[in-house]
């Protein structure tokens, strides 16, 4: 049987940490990508797709950066719980996903 993952799913719903990224199946999900949740690397790798996207078609808005090494001090002692990315290191934070 197939775990629902399905983006749609508010955190409190999916076996966040726990169970294996749908994508690479190495890494637990963390963050819901644009159809599934995803860990955090798969999770940046879909979201510079979009950035990039963005760009080309003049709407660009600057996206949240939940990456799996710290864009602001080279970190990989991130997490993240399905709202929030931040790092350990120098406690940076990222807001992801909005509570309903
Ligand atoms: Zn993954
Ligand atoms: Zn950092």
């Amino acid at each position: 049987m197939t775990v629902n993952h399905a983006a749609s799913l508010p955190p409190e719903a999916v076996p966040l940490g726990m169970d294996l990224c749908p994508r690479c199946d190495k890494r637990p999900i963390k963050l819901a990508g644009t159809t599934v949740w995803l860990c955090i690397h798969c999770y940046a790798d879909e979201k510079q797709l979009q950035a990039r996207r963005a760009a080309a078609s003049q709407s660009f808005v600057a996206a949240n950066f939940a990456t799996p090494v710290c864009m602001a001090c080279e970190s990989n002692d991130v997490d993240a719980d399905g709202y929030r990315w931040w790092c350990r290191n120098c406690r940076a934070v990222s807001r992801v996903r909005r509570r309903k």
